[in-house]
């Protein structure tokens, strides 16, 4: 497949993406988009053209909105459609191709939008599905040698996070302040975080309303998952570990997440499905899945310091995930939880067996002791006010790349 919009051959965006997002157009409208290299489509104004009027029950614009919720709500068929007609479309000698005026109305260079929140979030949860960092975490926070709490590889542990602090990538995040107990502190003291760190994530958003009572199985699973956002799960590593027992994590997480601008489909990772890890011991059968449900995806995570360049402090992969997305949704929702439009679930911290593909600066400094070294010849135990974390996520196969961009967010102190 070759398009009439030319791009690297390394980017993230290529014609087998076709991404959805929300943004800001010339600082005048707001509007639903895609991207192709690096040219963000109006599909409002691509809509309005006639251009997806071939796509059946796509009854209205539904790309003339703040938000992608009514558009996803729409389910697979609708939305796969959309997103193959714009893929022929983008092709070489399409009836898009050939038209300027379109092409000058709807296509814009990267520095005349302003990516928004694709969708609004009205739940997340955060789950802790990477066997590498819990063990890692549980050897830390607890007992190295029964770093694995026994529930652990029985069910995909999770906790509900808070919505209202998602934020796009850019938007910077204040140090947050909170109770801590150092180690050998008689007494709690009040401050600034500071152990802030970041945790390497995806996450998934659902396309569906479901009713309290109804569950999703693992087989229907993924046909309730709209795609997938880079996603950084900033931690507060000191709040956290005194407040988290016995209800688990609270303020040391809810000060602030971190989103990719552009939804990634299911349907455009579908090259890049793999094997998941053996589970051992068998799990219940309503988390029994079949075939591939893991994805092979590259994670890094970058430092740059203030003035500084990019560091490169970890290479992870999605593919190590114990639990996957289906297993997730199933578990959410074997007790009748009902699920919403624009839902986000979060994958927990994606780390490796390597050191360098820890996912959080707690385990690559293993809390501090084993301190980064930073290109300029600084150092780092956690992350410094004015450090900004990026992580980059793309998957690559036969010569197809389909990549997420990057999710980055700038630390200010305290206010
Ligand atoms: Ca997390």
């Amino acid at each position: 497949m070759t398009s009439f919009t030319q791009y690297s051959e390394n980017s993230d965006f290529s014609i087998h993406n076709i991404p959805f997002g929300v943004a800001v157009f010339n600082k005048e409208y707001i509007a639903c988009c895609t991207r192709i290299g690096d040219m963000v489509v109006d599909l409002a104004t691509l809509y309005d053209y006639g251009f997806l009027d071939e796509v059946e029950g796509l009854t209205e614009n539904y790309f003339e909105a703040y938000t992608l919720n009514a558009f996803i709500e729409l389910g697979k068929p609708i939305t796969n459609a959309v997103r193959l007609k714009l893929q022929e479309l983008f092709l070489e000698n399409s009836p898009l191709a050939k038209d300027e005026k379109s092409i000058s109305d709807c296509f814009f260079d990267l520095d005349q939008v302003q990516m928004m929140m694709p969708v609004h979030v009205p739940n997340y949860t955060d789950f802790y599905s990477s066997i590498e960092h819990a063990t890692n975490v549980g050897a830390m926070f607890r007992d190295p040698e029964n770093a694995l709490l026994p529930n652990w590889k029985h069910l995909p542990v999770g906790y509900h996070g808070r919505a209202s602090s998602i934020v796009i990538s850019g938007v910077e995040i204040h140090r947050p302040k909170g109770q801590t107990k150092p180690k050998d502190a008689v007494s709690p003291i009040f401050g600034p975080s500071q152990q802030l760190d970041f945790e390497l994530e995806m996450g998934f958003i659902v396309n569906e309303n479901t009713e309290m009572g109804d569950s999703i199985s693992v087989e229907n699973a993924e046909d309730s998952i709209f795609g997938m956002v880079l996603f950084n799960d900033w931690s507060a590593r000191d709040i956290q570990s005194w407040e988290y027992v016995p209800l688990g994590p609270f303020l040391g997480k809810n000060f602030g997440s971190s989103i990719s601008p552009w939804i990634v489909t299911l349907e455009a990772l579908v090259p890049f499905r793999t094997a998941s890890p053996k589970q051992d011991p068998e799990v219940l059968d309503y988390l029994k899945f079949e075939g591939d449900k893991n994805f092979d995806i590259n994670l890094e995570v970058y430092l740059k310091p203030e003035n500084g360049t990019e560091n490169l402090i970890s290479e992870s992969n999605f593919k190590f995930m114990y639990w996957n997305m289906a297993q997730q949704l199933a578990h959410h929702t074997v007790n009748g939880c009902n699920v919403e439009v624009g839902d986000l679930y979060a994958s927990g911290t994606i780390s490796g067996k390597d050191k360098n593909s820890y996912g959080s600066m707690l385990e690559l400094t293993w809390r501090g002791t084993n301190p980064i070294k930073l290109n300029d010849g600084t150092e780092r135990k956690f992350i410094n006010d004015n450090d900004t974390i990026i992580m980059k996520g793309w998957a690559e196969k036969d010569g197809i790349r389909v990549g997420f961009g990057e999710v980055s967010g700038q630390i200010l102190p305290a206010k």
